[in-house]
């Protein structure tokens, strides 16, 4: 059997069978139904966060946010996420201008981002890369000091409390994605959260092709909806959520235990936050070796990812920026296998092929 670098949490089949007979019953599949209800309303509980919109992925969600706070001309981001981030601050017309991030946290560095706000910069979109918080002090009184507004791209970090909240309940707007990769997933779908009811009237309009009621449109809008049976999976996971969390901690904390001691570095996690492990990535001294351990984990059909790589400021639509450490960070990464049914012996088998390959 292949070890890949995620499976999806896949739950007990009959549970979420029991929610599909549910849909079939009521022959209501999307618009707005009763589970996608449920769902917002559980998730809010479980976060505790005012606003929350499910949404039919993290990308649209992200796409979403940037044109309910009505973004314009430039937007402050990190070069060192997944492509989304990046990506749809282009398709939403706006310009990327990336800050390098901190070697360490792999964070947006707050320290660099005054020196790119212009006349035209109108926001900055952070990704807390897996899972580990922004620093979301000195990011708001930057904001707050140029009048800018905050999207946190938090499709890592579901499960993680930074100073005992949520950390989707930092910014003007988090997103959030649950694809299947996702450690809490609705097989596809994203979510948008936010503290303010007008973002989230606007956010609620723009999910819905503009609609405010059937006849009556208050502006642009999209097709952000998701169905009854992504809701049903996301109903049906969220039971096992603490589950999910305490398991990959237990993972994750062997990972390291076995790779101390070698010249490998691990993300730094900022203090005060209760990390979701929501990825296991290390830091090799080069590519070279990075591609030495890759090499020897792919014999043994076993797939770690290059996440992230390349850095996003080498897109091919991102114009004249170079980032050097995210560019050299994203040399050397790789994110190990995680996911909730990897074994503590298949973690030791990666950790003698990564001892070994390091070694040559
Ligand atoms: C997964 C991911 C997204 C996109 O989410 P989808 O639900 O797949 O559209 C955006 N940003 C980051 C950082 C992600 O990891």
């Amino acid at each position: 059997m292949n070890i890949t670098v995620t499976k999806p949490f896949t739950p007990p089949i009959a549970e979420f069978q029991a929610y599909l007979k549910g849909i079939w019953d009521r022959e209501w599949f999307t618009n707005n139904g009763p589970l996608v209800n449920e769902l917002e309303l559980r998730l809010k509980d479980e976060l505790d966060v005012n606003h929350l919109l499910y949404i039919s992925n993290g990308t649209i969600a992200l796409q979403i946010a940037i044109r309910a706070l009505d973004l314009k001309g430039e937007i402050l981001t990190t070069p060192f996420s997944y492509v989304a981030t990046t990506s749809s601050i282009v398709w939403e017309n706006c310009v990327p201008v990336m800050v390098d991030i901190c070697k360490d946290t792999l964070n947006i560095d707050p320290s660099k981002i005054e020196q790119f706000i212009t006349p035209r910069t109108t926001a900055i979109l952070a990704t807390h890369v897996f899972g580990n918080p922004c620093d979301t002090e000195e990011i708001d009184l930057i904001a707050k000091k140029h009048g800018l507004k905050v999207i946190y791209d938090a499709a890592h970090a579901f499960g993680t409390l930074y100073k005992g909240k949520s950390l989707l309940a930092y910014g003007d707007i988090a997103t959030c994605s649950f694809h299947a990769t996702k450690l809490f997933h609705t097989i596809e779908g994203g979510a948008v959260v936010t503290s303010s009811p007008e973002i989230l009237k606007n956010m609620a309009m723009m999910r819905n092709f503009g609609h405010t009621s059937a006849t009556e449109f208050g502006g642009l809008g999209v097709n952000g909806k998701n169905s009854e049976v992504h809701a049903a999976m996301g109903l049906t996971n969220l039971k096992y959520l603490q589950d999910i969390l305490a398991t990959r901690e237990i993972l994750c904390r062997q990972y390291k235990l076995n790779l101390t001691n070698l010249p490998v570095v691990f993300q730094k996690i900022l203090p005060d936050t209760q990390y979701n492990n929501s990825y296991f990535p290390v830091i090799f001294q080069s590519e070279k070796i990075l591609l030495q351990v890759m090499e020897s984990l792919n014999l043994n059909s076993i797939y770690p990812r290059r996440y992230f790589y390349p850095s996003l400021s080498e897109l091919p639509y991102v114009n004249n920026q170079t980032s050097p450490i995210a560019e050299d960070i994203s040399r050397r990464i790789l994110c190990l296998p995680l996911y909730h049914t990897l074994s503590s012996e298949e973690i030791d088998m990666i950790c003698r092929l990564i001892k070994r390959s390091i070694r040559y």
